[in-house]
């Protein structure tokens, strides 16, 4: 059983440190906040141990009356690894700072930069790569969707170019700060968007194969991404079935009333998934089609929790607990109770 610090117990860190919690081989020793909020007395009623943080502010959790353990300076040398769920930029910082100073494997979010890390994460296309590895960054929730998917288009015929349109959600639902609620934004401006080259950080052979623009809607929910493949050749059936055999990706119908991301987020409810979290990428079967070889798709990714599984697959490869990435997929989707 390995134990498992969360540093930053928000949107992904409170998602991680609930996941871990499910996995019947790590354990969470502890998770930190940096301010006595209503996330760190849940934290401590759901039974993790609750650490500041930022040493100086550890008076505060006393003061709001939040039972705290101590600080991070106090759990970290006994953590195996360290999920780091901090925002953008810290998470680096907190490698240099932190991790390697008390010499403990970390995994970073992703918000920072492929060179901030040994390597990128996606469990099906570099499990084997961050094997062993010390300092490793999960990447975003749109890469980890978009890693998916072309694992099951690559499983079948080769990729000669992608072309990806990513619509993206203005804020997290918890977030009252940024938008736009009125606009549609083409962020970044600039083409390619940074998608493509951070999935050519975890596909390199993709490199120059992949063109990615974005735009930023006024949703919360999900973002969405449309697809267009060109490919060696292909059929529709071939990508059906290639997709059915790819984990952590289901087909949804909008003839059954899944027709939008809404929808989408009711069916998550429905399933009883805690907070509405959907793990799987989800993709309108309506929508895949081969034309001349290219397949086109849309798909639908629930930003706050695509990640999840694979940082407890992240953890299994860093601490060289399970060879085999399909068999750590399978044991997290168990213990998750993922539809596939
Ligand atoms: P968040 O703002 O919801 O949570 C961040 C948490 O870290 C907060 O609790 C904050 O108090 C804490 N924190 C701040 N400074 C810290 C420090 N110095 N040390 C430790 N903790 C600190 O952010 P989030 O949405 O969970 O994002 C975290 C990371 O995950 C980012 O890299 C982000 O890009 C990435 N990510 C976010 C999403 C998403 O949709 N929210 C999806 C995939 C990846």
């Amino acid at each position: 059983m390995v134990g498992v610090l969360v540093n930053g117990y928000g949107s992904i860190g409170k998602r991680v440190a609930d996941a871990v919690a499910k996995q019947d081989d790590m354990k969470v020793i502890g998770v930190t906040k940096t301010k006595p909020d209503f996330e760190a007395r849940m934290a401590v009623t759901k039974g993790y141990k609750l650490f500041a943080a930022i040493p100086e502010k550890k008076h505060l959790f006393e003061e709001a009356n939040i039972p705290i353990e101590g600080t991070i300076e106090d759990i970290i040398e006994d953590a195996d690894i360290v999920v780091d769920g901090a925002p953008k930029k810290i998470g680096k910082a907190n490698v240099e700072n932190v991790y390697k100073k008390h010499n403990v494997k970390a995994i970073i979010q992703g918000g920072e930069k492929a060179k901030d890390a040994e390597d990128s994460f996606n469990s099906l296309w570099s499990y084997n790569r961050c094997y062993g590895k010390d300092y490793i960054r999960l990447v975003s929730c749109n890469t980890t969707g978009l890693c998916r998917t072309l694992y099951a288009i690559d499983s079948i015929t080769d990729i000669l170019k992608a072309r990806v349109v990513l619509v993206r959600r203005a804020a997290d639902p918890n977030d009252i700060k940024t938008g736009p609620i009125n606009a549609i934004i083409p962020d970044p401006v600039t083409v390619p968007s940074h998608h493509g080259p951070d999935v050519v950080s975890v596909i390199p052979k993709l490199d120059g194969k992949i063109m990615t623009s974005a735009i930023i809607v006024p949703t919360t929910l999900m973002h969405m991404h449309s697809l267009m493949v060109e490919t060696t050749g292909v059929t529709k059936d071939a990508v059906l079935d290639a997709i059915e055999k790819t984990p952590r990706i289901i087909k949804v119908k909008a003839s059954e009333g899944i027709d939008s991301t809404a929808k989408i987020i009711e069916y998550s409810r429905d399933l009883g998934r805690l907070r509405y979290d959907l793990n799987e990428i989800a993709i309108w079967e309506e929508s895949i089609n081969v034309v001349d070889n290219e397949i086109y798709l849309m798909q639908a990714i629930h930003q706050e929790s695509d990640v999840i599984p694979e940082n407890i697959d992240c953890i299994r490869a860093m601490l060289e607990m399970e060879e085999d990435n399909i068999k750590s997929i399978e044991k997290t989707n168990r213990a998750l109770g993922l539809l596939k």
